[in-house]
């Protein structure tokens, strides 16, 4: 069967001039970079040019940046390191309701040991107000936290503005970049951010890399990873070096394909969302109509779960997502969509599909010829569809019981 993967926001694969990087630096680099001899200095040499790459592709300087493990390594770096040397000053940290757990889980761990937290609330489309931050910084705010792009509804946040006010306040910024890197114009110093998380497995580079911009001057404190004396003793443990010198690749890539990709991504993304509102009753985009990441298309369908959408459609060969936070082991939907306001059983409808470089504008014609009969079927059996007289009586037309059903429930 042919298949078509839609789930670029979940991860990429690895581009071949990436993989060709990787391979060289496996089996011709297998130096330590904190050796002395000719082999660590080659690996050190590698990790060194891959770290003029990442901090060139976010207008940073190479010594600002720091490897990871990803990109939740990162973010719990970056927002545990600024709170951990300021707590003298101050103990509140400002986040929105919407961010990844990566930011979200740890800045709420925090709160759990002496840290007030504040979260702020979205709109509708996934927007965090400026007003809602500038009301929130007390005299204790020591960081502000917010995403500059969503991984789940793909509204682009105004992280220049949110930046500015937490700026006039002395207050340290954090953003996750890590869905933003390689759609739009990513740069520190034009957004104003004192620190910034990728991670390189959304950006065509493997798992388990990823990277952390902490701007120079700024308060932090390595306080996660104890150990050796690697990255300036800004992250202990010896370099992944080919992860490290394929994320310096994507990285470059990246931002060269940007005059390209983003508009090309874009495209194919309006061309599904016109189709699937069109031609599919019921249904709504979630996230905002223009400010979203170009390669990012969310959706609810009324009446059906995200679950049931996502089998059928592997079935019939395309790999898309869902909000509906199953991969998480809870029935609970997706807190993105909760924040934004929307509805739970609306938000167990949702799907996500994200698009990637590989993906052609026939991929939505093939999607288009076996979606609106999925959502047809399984509509009709919905027990939510108040169109379905069954909805009414005690059998659920699903399984055909009324003891056993969980839809019963
Ligand atoms: C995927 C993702 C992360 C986590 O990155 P990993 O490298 O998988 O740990 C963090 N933030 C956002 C917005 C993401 O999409």
């Amino acid at each position: 069967m042919e298949r078509v993967y839609f789930d670029h926001s979940a991860t990429t694969p690895v581009r071949p001039e990436v993989a060709e990087a990787m391979h060289k630096s496996l089996t011709e680099v297998f130096g330590n970079p904190t050796s002395m001899h000719y082999f660590g200095k080659l690996a050190r040499e590698a990790v060194e040019e891959a770290r003029t790459q990442v901090a060139q592709s976010i207008g940073a300087q190479a010594n600002e940046i720091v490897f990871t493990s990803g990109g939740t390594e990162s973010d719990n770096m970056a927002v545990h390191g600024v709170a951990m040397i300021n707590k003298n000053r101050g103990n509140h940290i400002i986040t929105s309701a919407v961010e990844h757990h990566a930011v979200l889980n740890t800045v709420k761990a925090l709160g759990k040991q002496g840290f007030t937290i504040t979260i702020l609330p979205v709109d509708k489309y996934g927007l965090v107000a400026v007003e809602d931050l500038a009301s929130a910084i007390t005299d204790k705010t020591i960081l502000v936290s917010l995403m500059h792009a969503n991984n789940e509804m793909g509204t682009i946040q105004p992280i220049k503005e949110l930046a500015a006010v937490a700026k006039s306040k002395g207050i340290t910024f954090h953003t996750d970049a890590v869905q933003s890197m390689g759609k739009i114009p990513v740069d520190v110093n034009e957004l104003g951010v004192d620190l910034l998380t990728i991670s390189g497995h959304k950006i065509y580079a493997p798992k388990g890399i990823g990277a952390l911009y902490i701007r120079k001057g700024v308060r932090w404190r390595q306080s996660l990873m104890h150990g050796g004396a690697q990255e300036k003793l800004r992250r202990a443990g010896t370099e992944n070096v080919p992860g490290i010198v394929a994320l310096g690749k994507a990285c470059e890539l990246a931002v060269r394909d940007l005059d390209s990709e983003p508009a090309y991504l874009m495209g194919i993304r309006d061309k599904l969302i016109k189709a699937v509102l069109d031609s599919i009753p019921n249904t709504s985009l979630t996230g905002h109509p223009e400010k979203r990441l170009p390669n990012h298309a969310s959706f609810t369908f009324e009446f059906i779960e995200g679950e049931s959408m996502l089998l059928s459609l592997d079935m019939k060969g395309f790999a898309a997502s869902s909000g509906s936070a199953c991969t998480s082991g809870s029935l609970e939907p997706s807190h993105v969509l909760l924040a934004m306001g929307i509805p739970h059983e609306l938000a167990h409808g949702s799907i996500r599909i994200t698009l990637g470089r590989d993906n052609k504008p026939e991929d939505v014609d093939k999607f288009m010829a076996v979606m609106p009969a999925i959502v047809e079927r399984l509509r009709a059996m919905s027990p939510l569809n108040q169109e379905n007289e069954f909805a009414m009586e005690s059998d659920c037309v699903a399984c055909r019981s009324s003891d056993t059903c969980y839809r019963q429930a």
